[in-house]
């Protein structure tokens, strides 16, 4: 017989006073030094919103959605959490209202509820528990469980009463709740204001949960007092009331943490004190924070997208490129361009200043004119260009257009009716009756041509990288691009389907069907993100060397 699995502990991270305290962010640290002592941890972010996943939302309401490994479209939490703490997350580190609710419908048109009312509580808290506990058969020492939205909201409330009673259930020595709040600053009255953090409390307190320690945002130094202040109103020990100060990168946050000592705070509240007593190793850390903030000198790069007002849009384009460019010891400067606002006469002021441009992922018709103009520019100024996805489409329907002359050629997501479908749908979509989930999603084995720039870039013959998308490059007109130096340098090991497409009249012209922004982690930055930072500075530097040429 198998022996029972230890019981895991359990972190729970809540927010309050309000959204966008970086939550995320502190849970990812907190997880990254509890990594850092030798523990095995996860994450997992529940959202009470009622979607069944964000992969319908419009970036404007939700920001960027992270893929999975296994395929699951989830929030861009779980995107900070595999760079922080180099693990690949799964479907069950993400769920909302909406997908418990699915399952508790479904579950109840069985008939398995056997006649009873299916109600809030017990059935919809069971169903949040089961979710938390899914982890409990893979033997982590510590699962951190980060709650969206901030305690009040009424979408909150069950998630509020899963987590009392996983507490009471568990005992308070396997489960640990911190609250993230906010200190304000009042410029005219020159103070810092501890009521919405007491209000946040104890609203809390009245759903019958204490928290155990309180991270506080603020602008300014929580002085010793304050914290006194803090402490007795909130019934919170005064060590357990941590400072988060802002920083200037995210990268930051896990030593500041340390600093403030939330790690060791957690580890006594859960009963494991000899981890407190061990040292964190954070050497790969450190180390990629000093190539961050020591750069020896600077990079520019465009990236040409529609969501620009909203960067949270491209959050792991942006963080994949931060990486890239401080392992090449560069300062990155990236430039946003608004793909809707390119036009024949503003495109060489526009891009005249970059050293490389990044033709960013996308669905619609809205701005694709300004990225293919972009993608031209870049081709025939023989500029470093990566394009990721919808880049790669609407590279190849640039390459008609100018290179093969098909004036009219587009996708058929844009044009269904263009006489050159260069960009088709996928067969198997034709089939797909939902919008939600149907996209071809998650990791596919990729081969990659020998001899060709993306093979030296990898290394290797075969990849894996995730995807996100429904059309694709159409087979029929593969010979005429690569009889013009359009070549398809990869394609996916069990279809076939073109994945990398290269120029190879250009310098450093790649670009894929897949995302690896996805995949690139502070312990592994991305080769094709080091390797286009690499070439674009280069390329502007009439081929000076860099730094960590031979690393
Ligand atoms: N809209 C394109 C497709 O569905 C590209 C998607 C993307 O860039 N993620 O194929």
């Amino acid at each position: 017989m198998k022996a029972k699995n230890k019981q895991p502990k359990y972190v729970i991270i809540s927010g309050g006073v309000t959204s966008s305290l970086g939550k995320g962010i502190v849970s990812a640290s907190l997880a990254k030094l509890l990594q850092a002592r030798g523990l095995k941890v996860t994450i997992i972010k529940l959202d009470p919103y009622i979607n069944v996943d964000p992969g319908t939302l419009n970036p404007y309401e939700h920001g960027e959605v992270y893929v999975t490994h296994d395929g699951a479209e989830t929030d861009l939490d779980l995107g900070h959490y595999e760079r922080f703490l180099n693990i690949r997350t799964t479907k069950n580190n993400n769920f909302t209202t909406g997908r418990v609710y699915q399952t508790v419908i479904e579950k109840e048109r069985k008939g398995e509820y056997l006649g009873k009312t299916v109600q809030v509580i017990p059935h919809i808290t069971d169903e949040i528990k089961r979710r938390i506990r899914i982890f409990e058969k893979d033997d982590f020492d510590i699962i951190l469980v980060e709650i969206g939205g901030t305690v009040g909201d009424i979408e909150s409330l069950p998630y509020i009463e899963a987590i009392r009673q996983l507490q009471w259930e568990l005992g308070k020595e396997n489960v640990s709740i911190i609250l993230l709040t906010l200190i304000p600053y009042l410029k005219a009255a020159g103070e810092l204001k501890t009521k919405p953090t007491q209000h946040s409390v104890k609203f809390l307190m009245q759903s019958g949960i204490q928290p155990d320690v309180l991270v506080c945002r603020t602008e300014k130094p929580l002085s010793e007092p304050l914290k006194e202040k803090i402490a007795l109103f909130t019934n919170v020990k005064k060590e357990a009331v941590i400072e988060s100060r802002d920083v200037d990168s995210i990268y930051e946050v896990p030593l500041l943490m340390k600093q403030e000592g939330l790690d060791k705070v957690v580890l006594e509240n859960l009963g494991l004190k000899k981890w407190a007593h061990k040292k964190p190793n954070l050497k790969q850390w450190i180390k990629f924070l000093d190539d961050l903030k020591n750069p020896k000198d600077s990079v520019h790069i465009a990236l040409v997208g529609k969501y620009i007002q909203l960067r949270d849009a491209y959050k792991s384009i942006h963080e994949s490129l931060i990486h890239g460019a401080a392992y090449n010891h560069l300062e990155l400067h990236l430039h946003w361009i608004d793909s809707e606002k390119i036009t024949e006469e503003n495109i060489r002021q526009l891009l005249s200043q970059v050293q490389g441009i990044l033709i960013a992922p996308g669905f619609g018709s809205r701005g694709i004119e300004g990225k293919i103009k972009a993608i031209q520019y870049a081709r025939e100024n023989q500029i470093p260009m990566l394009g990721i996805c919808f880049g790669m489409q609407m590279t190849a329907v640039e390459f008609a257009r100018n290179v093969l002359g098909f004036t009219n050629a587009n996708s058929t997501e844009i044009d269904p009716s263009t006489p050159y479908p260069v960009i088709d749908l996928l067969p198997e979509q034709l089939e797909k009756k939902y919008l939600g989930g149907t996209l071809r999603l998650g990791a596919k084995t990729i081969l990659l041509k020998e001899n060709s720039l993306i093979h030296s870039i990898y290394q290797t013959n075969s990849i894996e990288e995730r995807h996100r998308h429904r059309y694709f490059f159409n087979e029929k007109y593969k010979e005429l691009y690569e009889k013009n130096g359009m070549i398809v340098s990869g394609v996916d090991k069990e279809t076939g389907l073109t994945e990398v497409m290269e120029y190879i009249h250009h310098p450093w012209f790649v670009t894929v069907q897949f995302h690896p922004e996805y995949q690139s982690t502070v312990n592994k930055p991305h080769p094709l993100f080091i390797s286009f930072i690499h070439a674009s500075y280069k390329h502007a530097h009439n081929n000076k060397k860099l730094i960590p040429e031979n690393e």
